[in-house]
């Protein structure tokens, strides 16, 4: 059955309808095309921004020649959906709630994207809107990884923000993390003749052991504590139910702070595991929160309130890597994303458009 097509989006409207309608054109990760088709219409519908398209990513920026440039970046797939489209408004103004696939994570924060760059025509600083396709999915297909590769002069900047939801709260840098096999050798034999071989399970113990004594770190970087942690996440051992095992692989997880590099949290996790097999299998550096940058204290101050550490790994980290300070800050509570009841308050939505305006427009803090 094929579906109407999607009407254009409303870009001077109010914001919550704009997220709700957005929410309504169903955008799971490697199926954006109509999505960013929308977007891109939308944008270039604006006459003071130049829009690029790459895939299904699309750029839209201000040429104004300021004094600095900053980068507002939002995704614009989901994970899949749980009967949770169309969206519903929950309540009124700015009472309500709206329900759906995407409310959180992250179309509300894409929805104060496409408000304020239709809205702000003059920013007193330069600014480039990012919407990018495959965030939900392996890292390797990540949009915004692929403007990095092939287009690096589109992502340029002086400091960005990542839209992704933190409750309209400014959340800044993110941890680093790493995932390792820890590996325990045995000797196979027949069960019924146990004393022949080496159980590579119950030597596997040591792992175990180790890691319910490790006792994580708290660490202070330019300001914000980030908590550390490492896990088991997975162990795979046994070939048969007659077989003494003769291999024990425990995957390890440690999520550590920006001050350590990858090579430092490596140097880590094999220190932990002095004297045992460990294979690392893949790593992404954190982010620092690059909060002394003045455009990030000039959004601070329009804010108004304190930064706090971001705990998981995201998009921050590859405008860290490409030498672009950033934050998240987006409407939505975090903890809500990919649950299939996912909601987000429409106070958060407005109080982001407010916020977003104010900086871009060099209004004083509200
Ligand atoms: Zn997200």
């Amino acid at each position: 059955m094929s579906s109407p097509a999607p009407a254009p989006l409303d870009l001077s409207g109010d914001v919550v309808d704009l997220a709700r309608a957005l929410c309504d054109v169903p955008s799971v990760s490697g199926d954006e095309r109509a999505l960013a088709d929308l977007v891109e219409a939308a944008l270039r519908r604006c006459a003071h921004l130049e829009v690029l398209r790459d895939g299904d990513a699309v750029v839209a920026r201000t040429g104004l020649g300021r004094a600095e440039r900053v980068v507002v970046a939002g995704h614009l797939d989901t994970v899949p959906i749980a009967g949770n489209v169309p969206s519903r408004l929950e309540g009124r103004g700015a009472d309500a709630v709206l329900v759906g696939r995407g409310s959180v994570d992250m179309k509300s924060g894409v929805a104060v994207q496409l408000a304020v760059a239709a809205a702000v025509a003059e920013p007193v600083r330069d600014v480039t809107w990012v919407f990018y396709d495959h965030e939900e999915v392996d890292s390797s297909l990540n949009g915004l990884g692929r403007l990095a590769r092939e287009h690096p002069a589109w992502l340029a900047g002086d400091f960005a923000v990542l839209c992704e939801p933190t409750s309209a709260g400014v959340e800044g840098g993110c941890n680093g993390t790493l995932r390792a096999e820890v590996v325990v050798r045995g000797r196979a034999a027949h069960s019924a003749r146990s004393w022949l071989g080496l159980n590579a399970i119950h030597a596997a113990g040591e792992v175990m052991a180790r890691l319910s004594a490790y006792r994580p770190r708290r660490a202070e970087v330019d300001g914000l504590v980030y908590r550390e942690g490492l896990n088991a996440v997975g162990i795979r051992g046994g070939v048969a139910g007659n077989v003494i095992p003769d291999e024990c692989v425990t995957t390890v997880n440690f999520r550590f702070a920006p001050d350590r590099s990858v090579a430092q949290a490596e140097a880590h996790v094999r220190e932990v595991f002095a004297g045992l097999e460990v294979r690392v299998t893949d790593a992404a550096p954190g982010a620092r929160p690059g909060l002394d940058h003045p455009a990030a204290a000039a959004f601070l101050a329009v804010i108004g309130g304190e930064a706090r550490a971001k705990e998981g790994w995201t998009d921050v980290a590859r405008f860290s890597a490409l030498g672009v300070p950033a934050v998240n800050y987006g409407p939505g509570d975090p903890l809500q994303a990919h649950t299939d009841g996912e909601r987000c308050p429409a106070s958060d939505v407005y109080a982001c458009q407010r916020v977003l305006t104010a900086w871009l427009s060099g209004e004083p803090a509200a």
